[in-house]
C-alpha cells in the first residue's frame, strides 16, 4: 500500500497546519461546510475590537479603512477563483448573493424566460431562484433536470444556466468551462456558485468567461461560521444592469444621500448595506494563509488524500453497504467524499464521538471533506479505520445515535 509516513514526510503543504487551531484527537473532515479557526484569527478580532472599535469609535471607517474591507476581502478571493481585482467583493450570505446576480442576468435577458439549473445543485439557490421568480410576476421558469443531463438542456430558451460546480452531497463536479461555452452559444448567461470549489480546487473564471459567480466564506476559505459570502460579476456586463438590492452601500454616492437610487460603477453596486467589520476582519485573515499557495498543488494533495480514503474505506468497510457516490474521475470530482450508507446519521455520530468529523446529508449520505491546508495522508488511514471500527462493532447502535439533532 502507501507509504503513508513518506507521503507526509515529503508534503510540501505539511507547515500550514500549524496556522490552524485543531482540537486535540480530532481528525476533521468538515472543513467543506465550516472550515476551522486560523490561528492568526484571535489577535486580529482582538485588534479589531479592542483597538480599532474600542478606541477610534467611527472613525474606524476611515482610519482603518473598514469602508474598503468588502473589496479588499473581495481581491484576496479573486486571486483564488481566477477573477481580475475589481470583479469581486465580499458581501452578504451567498443566497442573497446568488438573488443579486440572478435578477441581474434576467434583466440582461429579459426576452427569455427560463432558469435551467438540475437537481444537484444546493436547495437554497433553487429556493432563491423560486422567491425571485415570484417577486418578478414575469413568468420565468426555473427548468431541474438531472446533473447529467445539463447540456443537452441548454437550448434557445434557456435565460440563465444556473449551477453549482461541485455537488454538494455527491461532490461531482461539472465541466465548468465547457458548459459555460455551450450556453453562450445559444445566447444564455452563467451564475456558478463556486461554494465547494473556491479554495478547494483551481478555478479560472476569466479563462472559462463565466458571467457571473457566488461563493461561501466560512467553507474551504475558514473565515467562520456565517462569514461573509463573495459574488463575481465579469468585467463587461458590470455596468449594464441596475442592481435589484439596490442599497445604500451599492450607490455612486452613498454619502450624498440622495432620494433616488444611483449605481455605482463597477463591483461596488454589487452591495446593499453596512459590511459587518468583525466577520469580514476574521475572513480577511483567513484569507492570509492562502498567499504563495499554488492551488495546483492543493488539488494534487486533495485528490490523493481522497483516493486513500476510498481504497481504505473500500478494503476495510466491505460488507456493511457502503456505497461510493463520488466519482473517482479526478476531473469529474471535487474535495470530498461522499458514500450512501445504511443507518449513515447514526454511523456518523458514532464516529464523530470518536473524534473523526465527517458530517450527514440527508436521505443517507455520509460526507468527508478534504481539506489539504491542514489534513495528513495520516489522517485519511485513520479515519477508514474508524469507521471501519464503528461499523464492525455496531457502535452506531445506540439510542443517543439514532436521534437527529437540528443541525445534520
Ligand atoms: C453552503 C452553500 C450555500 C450556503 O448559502 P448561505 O446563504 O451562506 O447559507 C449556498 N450554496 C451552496 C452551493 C452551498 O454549498
Amino acid at each position: 500500500m502507501h507509504d503513508i509516513a513518506a507521503l507526509d514526510e515529503r508534503d510540501p503543504l505539511a507547515p500550514l497546519r500549524a496556522r490552524f487551531h485543531l482540537p486535540e484527537g480530532v481528525i476533521y473532515l468538515d472543513g467543506n461546510s465550516l472550515g476551522p479557526l486560523p490561528v492568526a484569527v484571535a489577535d486580529r478580532v482582538q485588534s479589531v475590537v479592542s483597538k480599532e472599535w474600542g478606541e477610534s469609535l467611527i472613525k474606524g471607517w476611515n482610519d482603518h479603512d473598514w469602508i474598503g474591507l468588502p473589496q479588499r476581502v473581495g481581491n484576496k478571493i479573486g486571486r483564488l477563483i481566477g477573477a481580475p481585482a475589481g470583479s469581486v467583493v465580499a458581501a452578504d450570505s451567498t443566497s442573497l448573493n446568488l438573488v443579486k446576480v440572478l435578477s441581474a442576468a434576467l434583466g440582461l435577458r429579459a426576452d427569455r424566460k427560463v432558469i435551467l439549473s438540475d437537481t444537484g445543485n444546493f436547495p437554497t439557490d433553487l429556493y432563491m431562484a423560486q422567491g425571485l421568480a415570484g417577486a418578478l410576476e414575469q413568468d420565468h421558469e426555473l427548468r431541474l433536470v438531472a446533473p447529467d443531463e445539463v447540456t443537452s438542456a441548454i437550448d434557445e430558451s434557456v435565460a440563465v444556466l444556473m449551477l453549482t460546480e461541485v455537488d454538494y452531497r455527491t461532490g461531482r463536479k461539472h465541466d465548468m468551462k465547457a458548459l459555460t461555452k455551450k450556453a453562450h452559444e445559444v445566447g444564455a448567461l452563467t451564475i456558478w456558485d463556486l461554494a465547494h470549489s473556491a479554495g478547494a480546487l483551481p478555478v479560472d473564471l476569466t479563462a472559462t468567461q463565466a458571467d457571473f459567480a457566488i461563493g461561501c466564506g466560512y467553507k474551504y476559505l475558514n473565515g467562520g461560521p456565517g462569514a461573509p459570502a463573495f459574488v463575481y460579476v465579469r468585467a463587461d456586463h458590470l455596468n449594464n444592469f441596475a442592481p435589484s438590492l439596490s442599497g445604500w452601500m451599492g450607490h455612486a454616492e452613498p454619502f450624498a444621500f440622495d432620494l433616488t437610487y444611483r449605481p455605482a460603477e463597477g463591483i461596488d453596486r454589487m452591495l446593499v448595506g453596512t459590511p459587518t467589520i468583525l466577520s469580514m476582519s476574521v475572513l480577511d485573515t483567513a484569507l492570509d494563509i492562502w498567499d504563495g499557495i499554488s492551488m495546483t498543488q492543493v488539488r494534487e494533495k486533495s485528490l490523493r488524500l481522497a483516493d486513500i480514503f476510498i481504497e481504505e474505506v473500500q478494503s476495510r468497510c466491505a460488507g456493511h453497504g457502503l456505497e461510493l457516490l463520488t466519482p473517482q474521475e479526478p476531473d469529474q470530482r471535487g474535495s470530498q467524499v461522499s458514500f450512501s450508507c445504511p443507518e449513515g446519521y447514526a454511523v456518523m455520530q458514532a464516529l464523530i464521538a470518536d473524534g473523526i468529523i465527517g458530517d450527514f446529508r440527508a436521505p443517507d449520505i455520509i460526507r468527508f471533506g478534504f481539506t489539504p491546508l491542514y489534513l495528513r495522508y495520516a489522517d485519511s488511514v485513520e479515519a477508514a479505520k474508524g469507521l471501519e471500527r464503528v461499523l464492525t462493532e455496531r457502535r452506531w447502535d445506540k439510542p443517543e445515535f439514532l436521534k437527529r439533532a437540528k443541525v445534520t
